[in-house]
C-alpha cells in the first residue's frame, strides 16, 4: 500500500465497541505511517503485566465500565508526546467522554495538530453477534471470528499456536453495557467534534469485510 504524505493530522476513530475501530486503525497505520494508539490495548497490556495502573482498572474493565478520565488523559498525553507522534497519530477508543474530548482538544492545540474524525456507524445487533464470535490471541494479538474468519484449527492461533481467548468483556450482557456507556457518554462527544473538526466523515461499517470498511475510511483521508 503506497504511503501518502499526510502530515500533522490526528485521526480520531469514533464508533461503538466492536464496530471495527481496531481493524480500521491498523489499516490506517499501514496507509499513512503514523502510529495507531488504542487506549483499550494499552490498558489491557497493563492489566496483563500486573502494573499498578492495571490493578486499578482491572475490575472496572471486566464490568464494562469506563476508566476515570484523569487516568486515561495522562496515559494519552504521555503517549502522544513521544517522538513517533510528531507527524500525527490515530486514536482508537479515546476520547470517550466530553471531559476527555476537551482535554484532547487542548493537547492537539498544544502540539499543532488538527483533528480528522472518522465516525463508524454499525447497527447494535450486528455488534453483539460480531463480538460474541470474536476470539483473540493473548500472545500476538491476532483477532479471529468463529463465523467469518475462523482459525485453521479450532481455538488455536494460526500465527503462533497459542490458545485463543474470548475477551472477558465480550459476553452479551457486558457488550450491551458497553454500548449503553457509548450512547450516554461518547455520543455527545461525537457531536462536540462534529462542531469542532472541519474534517468529519461518517463511514458505514455495516456491510463488507473489515478491510473494505477500513478502505472506505482511508479513502476520506487520501482525498484530503
Ligand atoms: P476497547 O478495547 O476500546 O473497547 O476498551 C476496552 C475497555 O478499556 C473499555 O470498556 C474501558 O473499560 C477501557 N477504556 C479504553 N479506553 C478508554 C477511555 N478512553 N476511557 C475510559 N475507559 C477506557
Amino acid at each position: 500500500m503506497p504511503k501518502i504524505g499526510i502530515r500533522t493530522v490526528a485521526v480520531l476513530l469514533f464508533g461503538p465497541p466492536g464496530c471495527g475501530k481496531g481493524t480500521v486503525g491498523k489499516h490506517l497505520t499501514g496507509c499513512f505511517d503514523i502510529p495507531h494508539i488504542s487506549t483499550g490495548d494499552i490498558l489491557r497490556e497493563n492489566v496483563q503485566a500486573g502494573t499498578e495502573l492495571g490493578r486499578q482498572v482491572q475490575s472496572l474493565m471486566e464490568n464494562g465500565g469506563l476508566v476515570p478520565d484523569g487516568m486515561v488523559n495522562r496515559l494519552v498525553q504521555d503517549r502522544i508526546s513521544r517522538d513517533d507522534c510528531v507527524d500525527g497519530f490515530i486514536l482508537d477508543g479515546y476520547p470517550r467522554t466530553l471531559e476527555q474530548g476537551k482535554a484532547l482538544a487542548g493537547m492537539l492545540e498544544e502540539q499543532g495538530l488538527e483533528p480528522l474524525v472518522i465516525h463508524l456507524k454499525v447497527d447494535y445487533n450486528k455488534i453483539v453477534s460480531r463480538l460474541t464470535a470474536r476470539r483473540s490471541c493473548p500472545q500476538c494479538g491476532a483477532v479471529y471470528n468463529v463465523i467469518s474468519k475462523p482459525p485453521k484449527t479450532d481455538g488455536v492461533c494460526d500465527e503462533d499456536g497459542a490458545g485463543l481467548i474470548l475477551r472477558g468483556d465480550d459476553c452479551e450482557t457486558v457488550i450491551r453495557q458497553r454500548i449503553e456507556a457509548y450512547e450516554a457518554q461518547t455520543l455527545p462527544l461525537v457531536e462536540y467534534f462534529r462542531q469542532l473538526a472541519s474534517k468529519f466523515y461518517t463511514v458505514d461499517g455495516n456491510d463488507g469485510s473489515p478491510t473494505d470498511i477500513a478502505e472506505r475510511a482511508c479513502h476520506h483521508i487520501r482525498a484530503e
